[in-house]
């Protein structure tokens, strides 16, 4: 399809240091040019395509660079630096990874809710009658919560990658200002891993229930469900796994920055409460979430004291829970900035027939995430604040069989 491929290779130079630091990027073209100007192989080669669960339609390779040792990597930037400037596109590999669950997710939600739409089986629970036609499984409240449930993933989650984009965009426009472009730089940073693994994870978790709405066939090859069950599972694992975004988030993000950009997002939080103060649809749930902000605070606080110790197992041993409960405040957060708009569009008279859906759909859905996805994070909490370790053993310590 090319002419040559150029690819990025993260590698050491002999005597590096050890570790991270001991990195260094460089460019190693498929095909370079040799000194009579002409390109001749660079001795990269491809030695095995993987078979994978899903994305079936791109192929993952394995690279050999070097096999027959005439193999040439051009350094790019600086010796030992290779790490952070992996950083600078990983960023943006990042988002794209949360975007690409969300995506996937989206279409397992309109599958499943047309297939609910279609399929009749069974009576409502009040229907007395034996002989009364079947209705359409929408109308059984077990289905409904599920596609509420992916309509509260899709919608929220697509929301708060679109809040990091707009940080981005805002870093880039203030860039002669530096104090503002921190800002928004340090709003990003924060919230990158999370906008990343919410959409991976709850992606998985959208997909899964659109799966289960279809029945027997959502296990079969008739519908996209189960190719979208397979495709979706790699997004937590690629661009870092959900536990390395979690100790990025808890180690580096909080603790590292001793919650600056954390203080950042309360207030960024706090200006759409306030702007939800005005409402009386959405009372309760402003209310709600800052209950919850409160607890989280208190959380947080507790995982500073465990960081005061210096002992890195015990704070990042649970950061996976602290990423997953922080995840769900953000996007209870995005619900509340979605009610804030449905609710004037909503009194706007000249807003009618599917426009009005659409709004009265939003506050909907708002109210579900609010009364069944938010409550959850107590129970991490809960875990959160508990100083029991189960997890952190001695190296020699056998106790998982
Ligand atoms: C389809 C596909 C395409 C890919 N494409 C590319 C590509 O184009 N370029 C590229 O460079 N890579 C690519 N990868 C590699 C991918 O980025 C890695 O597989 C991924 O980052 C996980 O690393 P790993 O496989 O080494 O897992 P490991 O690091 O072995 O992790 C295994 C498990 O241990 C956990 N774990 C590991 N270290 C720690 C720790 N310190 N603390 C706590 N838990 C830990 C992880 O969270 C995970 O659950 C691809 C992978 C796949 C499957």
């Amino acid at each position: 399809m090319t002419d040559n491929i150029v690819h990025l290779v993260l590698a050491r130079i002999d005597g590096a240091p050890k570790g991270t630091k001991g990195i260094s990027l460089f460019i190693v073209p498929k095909k370079r040019i040799n000194p009579e100007g002409v390109l001749q192989p660079n001795d990269v080669d491809s030695i095995g395509i993987y078979h994978k669960m899903g994305q079936k339609a791109t192929p993952a390779m394995h690279l050999e660079f070097g096999g027959k040792n005439d193999c040439v990597g051009y350094l790019l930037g600086e010796i030992n630096r290779g790490l952070p400037q992996m950083f600078l596109m990983m960023n943006g590999a990042r988002l794209g990874v949360g975007m690409g669950g969300i995506h996937i997710a989206s279409a397992a939600y309109y599958a499943s809710l047309q297939y609910a739409q279609e399929r009749p089986q069974g009576r409502r629970l009040n229907e007395k009658q034996a002989l009364v036609e079947p209705v359409c499984i929408i109308q059984h409240p077990d289905v409904r919560r599920m596609l509420f449930l992916q309509k509260a993933i899709v919608e929220g989650g697509l929301s708060l990658i679109l809040q990091c984009y707009q940080y981005l965009d805002l870093e880039k426009v203030h860039a002669d200002q530096p104090e503002i472009k921190q800002h928004y730089t340090q709003l990003l940073e924060l919230l990158t891993p999370v906008a990343k693994t919410y959409g991976a994870e709850m992606g998985f978790i959208a997909v899964n229930q659109g799966l289960q709405v279809l029945g027997g066939y959502g296990y079969t090859e008739d519908f996209p469900l189960e190719q979208l069950a397979r495709d979706v599972r790699i997004m937590s694992l690629y661009e870092g796994t959900t536990g390395i975004q979690a100790q990025a988030l808890l180690g580096r993000q909080v603790v590292g920055n001793q919650g600056k950009s954390l203080v950042k997002w309360f207030e960024e939080v706090a200006k759409t409460v306030h702007e939800a103060e005005h409402s009386a649809t959405l009372s309760t749930y402003w209310n709600d979430l800052m209950a919850a902000m409160r607890n989280f605070q208190e959380v947080t606080n507790q995982q500073f004291k465990n960081a005061a110790h210096g002992d890195m197992e015990v704070l990042l041993a649970d950061a996976n829970l602290y990423m997953e409960a922080f995840g769900t405040l953000n996007v209870a957060w995005q619900w509340l900035q979605h009610g804030i708009a449905a609710e004037k569009a909503l009194n706007n008279a000249e807003i009618q027939g599917e426009d009005r859906v659409f709004y009265q759909s939003k506050i909907e859905t708002l109210r579900f995430f609010f009364h069944y996805e938010l409550p959850r994070v107590q129970g991490l909490f809960h875990r959160l604040m508990d100083t029991t370790r189960l997890t952190i053993f001695d190296a020699d310590a056998e106790v998982l069989i």
